[in-house]
């Protein structure tokens, strides 16, 4: 019979510690707007670039299709374009959470209705993808001069929908896909106008 005989502990992997990741999973005070951001914080665009008015959110329940109209989820420029807020993800090697960007996607018309129309029940004639531009750019990362292309995913449970870069090989399309590090998070952060003081 085999005897099992003790063989000692294995040591574990020593990993050296990303002291840009630990940061971004700690508290910190914010250089920027002197607040304390908790982790990895989201980020939002008030409103769709092209938007040039006052960014008084009026209720999601006034929504009007002519002229102009911004609430929390819903922009109508001119009676013309129809834009609805949404939410990009990237995922941050190291992180649990994704980071997520809260902008705009133009819809058509008739994409824009079916959205306002199952909007309170969170249930959608169609499941999508809907065809839409990026209308807000993520400032000095992926600054891009060219539109760029999504596909809005509606989601169910009053979950803003998804949007997902088109085109497989832009920046923006393959950090989605595979993730960014720490550092270019941190970047990310600050060009957004927040990031922890350098220390
Ligand atoms: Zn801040």
């Amino acid at each position: 019979m085999i005897r099992w005989i003790f063989a000692g502990r294995r040591p574990s992997p020593v990993t050296a510690k990303d002291p840009t990741l630990e940061l971004l999973k700690s508290d910190w005070r914010c250089s920027s707007c002197d607040e304390w951001h908790h982790g990895l914080m989201d980020i939002a665009a008030q409103s769709p670039d092209p938007w040039s008015y006052d960014r008084t959110y009026e209720p999601n329940s006034a929504l009007r299709l002519d002229g102009n109209f911004l609430s929390e989820d819903f922009c109508v420029l001119d009676g013309k374009y129809f834009f609805v807020r949404a939410v990009l993800e990237i995922p941050v090697h190291g992180l649990d959470n994704e980071w997520g960007f809260g902008c705009w996607s133009t819809l058509s018309q008739t994409n824009f209705e079916k959205y306002a129309d199952g909007f309170d029940d969170g249930m959608f004639e169609d499941d999508g993808p809907w065809f839409g531009w990026l209308t807000n750019q993520l400032k000095f990362y992926f600054e891009d001069p060219d539109p760029i292309a999504v596909d809005v995913v509606p989601q169910l449970g009053r979950q803003r929908p998804r949007l997902f870069v088109q085109e497989e090989d832009h920046p923006l399309a393959i950090a989605q896909r595979d993730g960014i590090s720490a550092e270019a998070m941190l970047t990310l952060l600050r060009a957004c106008g927040h990031g922890p003081a350098i220390q």
